[in-house]
């Protein structure tokens, strides 16, 4: 039932449910775009609440036996997908870059992070340990283990078509649960490959499923992995609207959540900041994936001594190391869709409107496409503009002039999220007092990409709930349960 469509062996335009490659039962489909040519690469299954109600039932009959494997069988599988991934690395590569129009080269790096998920929870499978815990009567012992929840929906978002997945169904997988994943419409056709490598690496069937649909159908799709009495939780990665939509429907049937939502990142520079490093590790924390990511530098405050040359530094480099386009010597991309090229455009309309300075790009860059946008540095930026208070989520730097250590922490917190932050100093006691108080999860001192499988991935506030990566993102899909043996 396997059906192969142009690029190679791993592209496939049906759905995957309980080891087999399906169409939707209505035979409807909607189509997957390369952002960066608008090509038609291939449909793919527009499946509805009817399709996804079997498929959880199918993934609740998985659970039954993959629960009872043991934690060295589980690690062993997800071994073997974690081979299979690293094999055909340059094809994944391939599919997010054509699906998602991310640069080849930071595709390659998507896919390495991403398979990285699959080796640390290859080994953290077998260490989901429990405790004895002393009691307080001769009589009694007390013992907690931990077991897997359940089936889990796991809905992921466009802009890491392969890390959002194996981050979660990583975890989700070692620790015993079953997946219902739901990629984002824009790149299904990732997480179709994952599936595909993860079914020859000998996951059972039924174990991981990937749902394909379209928006339209994604509200209702979600609901039922939210409100099914056959699934124990749900992992998403997304918007924050989204989420809080998922969070109140989680609340019926009091299903166990994590969430990573929407960030605002602040990107402090410091009077004492090192400026070279200051502005590589904006670049990277900006420019990455074309600002697409909840972790870009969304807000870069500069202090009053370093304002001007970090800026004409930073205008420099930009100049200097982005290039636009899609051959494989560009690092600035294409934005995924309209919607989100509407979006990043009247962003800078309005700042621009309002008075703010365009230093360096400021425009779509139609000659490379209709969703490619010049990278773009903005200052005299004021709090009525838009891009004050949203996430960007494009290549567009906004530098902010600030006096104070108070001040800018002040500023750094006033938004309801708080997912990453990073700051430039060479003052240790600045370095303490700023990464304890900014109001985020992660914090970058000195650095401008701080993700990794091994360290807790999460943000606070209205940025989500919960952790990935660590020991920590296995908790997630564990519920602990207390065990006393009496009358000893
Ligand atoms: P983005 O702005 O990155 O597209 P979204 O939160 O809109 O972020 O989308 C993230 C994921 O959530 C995608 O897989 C999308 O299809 C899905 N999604 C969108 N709306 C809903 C919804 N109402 N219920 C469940 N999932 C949804």
């Amino acid at each position: 039932s396997k059906m192969f469509v142009r690029h190679g062996s791993l592209v496939f335009n049906k759905a995957f449910v309980n080891g087999s490659f399906i169409d939707a039962d209505s035979r409807k489909q909607f189509n997957v775009v390369n952002p960066a040519t608008g090509e038609v690469i291939t449909p793919v299954p527009d499946m509805d609440v009817s399709d996804v109600e079997k498929t959880i039932t199918l993934a609740h009959d998985a659970f039954k036996e993959w629960k009872n494997t043991t934690a060295k069988e589980r690690g062993i599988v997800l071994r073997k997908w974690y081979n299979l991934l690293v094999e055909h690395q340059e094809e994944l590569a391939r599919i997010i870059t054509s699906e998602a129009g991310k640069p080849y080269k930071e595709s390659l790096g998507e896919v390495a992070y991403g398979n990285s998920f699959i080796d640390w929870f290859a080994e953290e499978s077998r260490r989901i340990n429990g405790e004895v815990i002393p009691s307080p009567v001769k009589s009694k012992r007390i013992v907690l283990i931990k077991q897997p929840i359940g089936v889990v929906g796991l809905i992921t978002p466009w802009n890491f078509p392969h890390a959002m997945i194996t981050r979660k169904a990583g975890a989700a997988l070692a620790a015993g649960c079953t997946c219902v994943v739901k990629p984002a419409e824009d790149t299904p056709l990732t997480a179709l490959a994952l599936a595909a490598l993860a079914d020859q690496a000998g996951l059972p069937k039924g174990v991981l499923n990937v749902i394909t649909c379209d928006r339209s159908n994604a509200p209702a799709v979600g609901k039922l992995l939210c409100e099914s009495p056959l699934t124990a939780g749900i992992s998403f990665t997304g918007s924050t609207a989204v989420g809080k939509i998922l969070y109140q429907q989680c609340a019926s049937g009091v299903k166990k959540v994590a969430f990573e939502l929407g960030g605002n990142a602040p990107f402090i520079v410091f009077n004492s900041a090192t400026i070279e490093k200051a502005v590589e590790g904006a670049i990277a924390c900006k420019f990455r994936n074309s600002g697409q990511t909840c972790v870009s530098a969304n807000r870069i405050f500069v202090q009053d001594k370093v304002f001007s040359q970090f800026v004409g530094a930073l205008k420099e480099a930009m100049d200097k190391c982005l290039k636009i386009g899609k051959t494989e010597d560009c690092n600035v991309g294409p934005l995924i869709n309209e919607a989100q090229m509407n979006k990043v455009s009247s962003l800078v309309d309005d700042a621009v409107s309002k008075g703010a300075k365009v230093l360096l790009g400021g425009k779509k860059a139609q000659s490379h496409g209709s969703l490619f946008y010049e990278p773009t540095l903005l200052t005299d930026v004021t709090p009525d503009m838009l891009c004050a208070k949203e996430e960007i989520f494009g290549p567009i730097a906004v530098c902010y002039k600030f006096k104070t250590e108070d001040e800018v922490i002040a500023a750094a917190n006033d938004v309801r999220v708080g997912l990453a932050g990073y700051f430039y100093s060479n003052d240790i006691g600045q370095i303490w007092r700023v990464a304890e108080q900014l109001e985020v999860g992660m914090v970058g001192v000195n650095e401008g990409i701080i993700s990794t499988a091994e360290a807790a991935f999460g943000g606070v506030k209205e940025s989500g709930i919960g952790r990935e990566g660590s020991h920590h993102g296995i908790d997630e899909f564990t519920d602990v349960k207390y065990i006393c043996f009496g009358n000893l």
